[in-house]
């Protein structure tokens, strides 16, 4: 009988995040059509938390490899800990979280386990035999497939699945022998650069992808253009819906090319064909035209909202469910105002 393994990982205090959740839900899943077990397996500097709480989600079996050198995000670590749990647990397909962690360490445990992998998974179904969903070709074509080979190594695009809940519960993990040799730590992480969580603006696990355009930056109905004043409401906006910050091409290109434009906007926020494509419940786009290079950056917001002084602009030919046509600036000035507003209230009561 075909049985199914959930790979994870812990993060640095321990718990599980998002991505593990929706990969043990697809994994339930597909264990449940199959009619197999389901083994859950957790690397981390401890897993004893994370395997707690996923006990609840009927696993037959949860594997372990524990310790302060499996912690970290390393190449070696990883991928001895990941083999030696795909090994133990003998199952033929092994449902991963796509985190860049996994991403990066499981085509290689693939080839050692005589398997192969599969990245950007979106779907999984058990209708006429198992099959993957991925997009292909900047999310233009979407294509199912199977694969004969097994284990077959699936990895999930994190925000793809409904996330798997279950009360906290108490595992019982058979903990793995890896010996950590000198060549498996050659590496080490020394630290962290990054911003600080109130300078950061993408926030993958906001409800709100707020995507700002060149508009902002353009010169506006007084003949004037008015950056500063642009950046200044983008971000109390940002701070006080804690929202995610998206950028169309035009506006990071314009950052980058030494104008000084909206300082804190780079590459890594663009939305679209050549940038990202992220999954939020909602968006909200502000002064970008929306043409079609921008909407397949837009395919997986569930809901879909535009401002633009142009009620011609590409959002109107369909690529928004509301638009808003109006001054972004006059729009997002109010917006702040009754965010105010409404946290005040929240503070008295
Ligand atoms: C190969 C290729 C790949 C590309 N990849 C991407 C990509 O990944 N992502 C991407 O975004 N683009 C991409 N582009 C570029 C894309 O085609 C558009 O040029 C770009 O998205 C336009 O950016 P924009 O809408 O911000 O700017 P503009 O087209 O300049 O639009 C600005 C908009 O702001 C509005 N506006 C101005 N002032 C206000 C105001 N006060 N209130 C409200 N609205 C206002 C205007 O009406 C206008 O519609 C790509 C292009 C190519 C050729």
């Amino acid at each position: 009988m075909d049985s199914v393994l959930v790979l994870l990982h812990t993060e640095s205090d321990g718990s599980l995040a998002k991505p593990a959740f929706e990969a043990l839900g697809a994994a339930r899943k597909l264990a449940d059509a199959l009619q197999g077990s389901l083994t859950v397996g957790v690397v981390g500097a401890a897993v004893q938390a994370a395997a707690d709480a996923a006990a609840a989600s009927g696993a037959a079996r949860f594997l372990g490899v524990a310790g302060p050198e499996f912690g970290q995000s390393r190449y070696a670590t990883d991928a001895a800990a990941a083999e030696a749990i795909c090994k133990a647990g003998g199952a033929s397909y092994v449902i991963a979280p796509g985190t860049s962690r996994w991403c990066r360490v499981l085509p290689g445990v693939a080839a050692r386990v005589g398997g192969q992998a599969d990245t950007h998974v979106t779907g999984l179904s058990a209708e006429g035999g198992i099959t993957a969903t991925r997009w292909y070709y900047r999310q233009r074509m979407e294509a199912v497939f199977s694969r004969g080979q097994r284990p077959w190594l699936i990895l999930l695009d994190p925000g793809s699945q409904p996330a798997w809940s279950g009360a906290t519960g108490s595992a019982h993990v058979e903990l793995l022998d890896v010996p950590v040799t000198a060549a498996l730590t050659r590496t080490g992480v020394t630290g962290v650069q990054a911003p600080s969580a109130e300078e950061q603006t993408i926030r993958p696990d906001a409800d709100l992808l707020f995507v700002a355009g060149a508009g902002w930056t353009k010169t506006q109905s007084d003949g004037k253009a008015h950056t500063d004043q642009a950046a200044q409401l983008i971000l109390d906006f940002l701070r006080k819906s804690r929202a995610s910050l998206g950028s169309s091409k035009s506006l990071v290109d314009q950052s980058t090319e030494g104008h000084g434009v909206l300082p804190f906007m780079s590459h890594l926020n663009q939305v679209g064909q050549t940038g990202a494509t992220p999954r939020h419940p909602k968006g909200l786009a502000t002064c970008c035209h929306g043409e079609e290079p921008h909407a397949v950056g837009w395919r997986f917001i569930t809901e879909r909202r535009a401002v633009n002084l142009d009620p011609s602009c590409g959002w109107s030919r369909g690529k928004a469910d509301v638009l808003y046509v109006a001054d972004a600036f006059q729009v997002m000035s109010r917006v702040n105002d009754l965010l105010a507003e409404r946290a005040a209230g929240d503070r008295k009561q």
